[in-house]
């Protein structure tokens, strides 16, 4: 699904509004394109297992970002992402149950689930895992309450693939991840691949022996 990602450890960010920086690492290239979510990382990029910093300004910079992101999604055929997937340490997802109607596009900041209930098992994957698929059991139904690009808190209760979208999203906010949610049977039957996602990731950076 997503572009193919690799694996350079992020650098320490700098400066007052650090965390919400763009990573530095090898994915962003310098200067202006350095803001340009490039592509989708891919497991097991070691940003994807950091938690997001919280976004304590709702700037015209982070607005933008957001929007870069909905169309990485798009573009990745996917209906939901999160910051950290694109390198961005901070507390903030992009959804779109229904990606051909824009208005149904949702942008959290800061999202928390506040409320839950039911559990339901079912097949999910994830744009940082290409080609991994498995069984996640998941509430039925939450609650979840966020900042929107406006400032605006809002709220929401939602129930089946929108719950199940919010709980995986808010899940990458925290550097969870789907293998770590999936059944015993799933892990077990996605376990080659994931050896092939980590070989990829080592592959390009291995320096030549001298
Ligand atoms: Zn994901």
């Amino acid at each position: 699904m997503g572009l193919i990602g690799k694996s350079r450890a992020a650098r320490k960010r700098r400066g007052p509004f650090a965390e919400l920086a763009w990573g530095r690492g090898g994915r962003y290239n310098a200067g202006e394109a350095a803001r340009k979510p490039v592509e989708i990382l891919h497991y097991p990029h070691p940003i994807l297992r950091k938690k997001g910093a919280i976004i304590r300004e709702i700037t015209p910079e982070v607005a933008d970002r957001a929007r870069e992101m909905l169309e990485l999604m798009y573009e990745a055929k996917g209906v939901g992402l999160a910051a950290p997937q694109v390198g961005w340490s901070v507390q903030l997802c992009v959804m779109n149950p229904a990606p051909e109607d824009p208005s149904r596009e949702i942008v959290c900041v800061n999202p928390v689930i506040t409320d839950t209930e039911g559990e339901e098992v079912a097949d999910e994957g994830c744009l940082s895992f290409p080609d991994v698929r498995g069984n996640i059991s998941r509430f039925l139904k939450l609650t979840c309450r966020w900042y929107d690009l406006q400032g605006r808190r809002t709220e929401a209760v939602a129930e089946g693939l929108l719950a199940r979208m919010f709980q995986h999203e808010i899940d990458h906010l925290n550097g969870r991840l789907i293998i770590d949610r999936m059944t015993p049977a799933s892990r077990l039957s996605v376990r080659g691949r994931l050896k092939d996602l980590e070989r990829e990731c080592r592959a390009p950076s291995r320096s030549p022996v001298r």
